[in-house]
This record gives C-alpha cells, structure tokens and sequence, in this order.
C-alpha cells in the first residue's frame, strides 16, 4: 500500500451492531473495507473498546499507519452530546449515558474525530453516495426501524441543533390523546405507532381486545404471542389478516402524518427511508407514494417531496459516517453548522 495515500474512517454504532468501515480519501466504493461485531454493553466503556479495536484491526490488516487517517467519523444513535462527545437518554445501548468520543481520540490523539447522530450521518450518506443533482439541496433521510430518527439537509446544509439532535422526527407528536407511551416517556409520538415495536405493541394489544380475526398471523407464529414481530405482521397482512391488515393500515396511516409533518417543517424535495420496517417497502411505498401524489394537502400544506427507499439499506449510516470525513476535509459548505 502506497505510504502516501490517505484514508477515512467511518463507524456507526447502533442498539444492536457497531460498524466500522476503511477507505480510500477519494471514498470510492469498491474500496471500503468493513467490519461488524455486536455492540457490547457489559459497562460504559464497552463500545468505545469495541471501536479502538475494530480501528486497530483494519490498520494492521491493510498495512496503515495512523498518520494515514485523514480523520474519523463515529455515527452514534442518539441523544447525543456533541460538544462532550457523550450519548444521554439512550434506550438502546445498554446505558442512559456512555462516553463515545473521548475515550476512541485518547487512542488516537492526532486525528481527527467527528461524532454526529447516526440519522445526520445517514442524510449525509444519501446526499453523497445516492441523491440525485435536484435531490441535493432539501433532503431528509428517515429510519423506521426499532425507533423513527431523522436527519435533514436545507439549504444545503445539514441541520445540527444545539447539541446535535435537530430532525429527531420520530418523537414528532401525532396523536395527542394517547394513551401509548413512547421510550423518550411522552405519549402519542409517532415512533409508537409507525415504529417496528409500535407495530408489535399494538397488535398485541388487538388481540388481547379481541375484536377482530388473527387466525392468520396466530397460525404463522404457532399460537404464540411472544414470536409477533413487526415482520409477521406484515406477512400476515399480505395473506388477508383481519386484525395484521387493520395494524398495518393505521402504521401506514401514521406515516402519511409523520412525512406530512416533516415535508411541512423542512420544505425537501425528497425523503429517503432506510432502517429494518424497509424490509417491507413493497407493502409501505406504494400506498404512501399514491396518497402524496394525488391529494397530499390532507397531510401537508407544501409541495409533496419524491419518497425512496435506500438502496443502501443498513450501511447508510456508516456510508455517512465516511461521507462525514470527506466533506470536513474538502470544506465543504454542507457542514458549515458543524
Ligand atoms: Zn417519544
């Protein structure tokens, strides 16, 4: 390997994979090399460890010194901290608080570290490796997955908030008098209801009610509740489940509310999904995508954005994470909020 060739580094950590991914500064594809391990949570250190050795790995592996690295960019799902480098209020990661940034640059203390939000990160990694020319400009990026997390270009420029959590639009408030509990501990948020446990939550809660037939979706998980996943619900759905096929319309009736916001607040000119739910894109596209071209103004006052699945799919963070590097070190007015 040429001594003179610099690199990046991206990393996404999530609830349940850290991802960490090496490539050539030019950010070619066919060059990003990377490795995933399950994200440990034995105690507050456990993930930072997991990043320094995955990093130490992929240096020795390819022949690099650290002075190579051109800097590293961590997507954390937050809450996060930017200026202390911490998560707060996490649901996922084993603890409410965890160090992320100190802890990695203590291992490399010459080069440069970024740590953002795992949906801003994946914005940026659909408006580098995805986005069309007239996308670019007013992009947002949405998860559905676990939770609902966003990450939102205006402008062309991504949006950071005080601390690094602008765009978090899955704890957007669609239904005021609810009685679900979301995570964040506020009730009605959208993330309850469009969310893969919102799914699951809620049909367990039609079937404890009773009223309509799930002897579909009870025979597909053998008559036990405990295997109902969002994924079975949507199965169900498609063989012509009563009750799957009411659970799926009202997530899918709630993604028109959450999107309808979004579109009203940032104005974009596309939404790009990703996260696990996406699996299901056949079954939650379509009817959305007909809803926003044909009469959008029920759900939003402004001109309706394209709607698109990531091709990337779970690599989109981590994508970011490396695009993330690429426009720090090419100044790139993208991050001028940074
Ligand atoms: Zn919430």
């Amino acid at each position: 390997m040429n001594q003179n060739q610099k690199f990046i580094i991206g990393v996404d950590i999530g609830g349940t994979w850290i991802r960490v991914a090496i490539c050539t500064q030019e950010l070619y594809e066919e060059n990003i090399k990377t490795k995933v391990v399950n994200t440990p949570k034995e105690h507050k250190f456990s993930i930072s460890n997991s990043v320094v050795t995955m990093i130490s790995e992929l240096l020795s592996e390819n022949n690099l010194n650290k002075d190579q690295i051109l800097g590293i960019g961590l997507a954390c799902a937050g809450p996060l901290d930017m200026v202390t480098g911490e998560v707060f209020n996490n649901a996922n990661l084993g603890f409410r608080e965890i160090p992320i940034k100190q802890p990695i640059q203590e291992k490399f203390p010459d080069i440069p570290i970024y740590l953002i939000n795992d949906c801003n990160a994946a914005v940026l990694g659909v408006h580098y490796f995805e986005a069309s020319e007239d996308e670019k400009e007013n992009l947002v990026y949405i998860t559905v997955s676990t939770g609902i997390g966003g990450g939102a270009i205006v402008n062309g420029h991504l949006l950071i908030g005080k601390d690094g959590n602008a765009a978090e639009v899955g704890h957007g408030l669609v239904e005021p008098r609810s009685n679900l509990q979301c995570n964040c501990g506020a009730y009605g948020c959208w993330e309850v209801y469009s969310s893969g446990t919102g799914v699951m939550r809620r049909t367990l809660e039609a079937i404890n009610e009773g009223n309509l037939n799930a002897d579909i979706l009870m025979k597909l998980v053998e008559n036990d509740t405990s295997k109902i996943t969002a994924k079975e619900v949507f199965q169900a759905a498609r063989e012509g489940d009563e009750l799957s096929e009411k659970i799926v319309d009202q997530f899918i009736f709630y993604m028109k509310v959450g999107i309808g916001l979004v579109n009203n607040f940032y104005d974009c000119t596309a939404v790009y999904f990703g996260g696990a739910m996406m699996k299901d894109k056949a079954q939650i596209l379509p009817p959305i995508i007909e809803q926003f071209e044909k009469n959008p103004i029920i759900f939003t006052v402004n001109h309706p954005p394209k709607l698109k699945a990531t091709i990337y799919r779970e690599d989109i963070g981590l994508r970011g994470a490396l695009a993330l590097i690429k426009y720090k070190t090419e100044n790139s007015p993208i991050l001028d909020m940074l």
